[in-house]
């Protein structure tokens, strides 16, 4: 699979990853990865797990999710 942003802008790069939200593959330039805690329910509460998952997205999805949340 190829760098969807890369073969857009018609330079074709490998992808390393696929973006969580869209799919799309993604080179390392074009690569945004962050961590993030998982919750599960406890009881009558929440426990949050103590080690952090990953999740990669695009450049696109990456702006799209901090216009959302700020
Ligand atoms: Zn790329
Ligand atoms: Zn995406």
């Amino acid at each position: 699979m190829n760098c969807y942003d890369c073969a857009v802008a018609d330079t074709p790069a490998a992808a390393v990853a696929s973006c969580t939200t869209c799919g799309a593959g993604i080179c390392l330039t074009h690569a945004h990865a962050s961590s993030y805690l998982l919750h599960r329910p406890s009881g009558m509460g929440v426990a949050t797990l103590p080690r952090a998952a990953r999740r990669i997205l695009c450049a696109t999805c990456r702006d799209a999710e901090r216009s959302s949340s700020g």
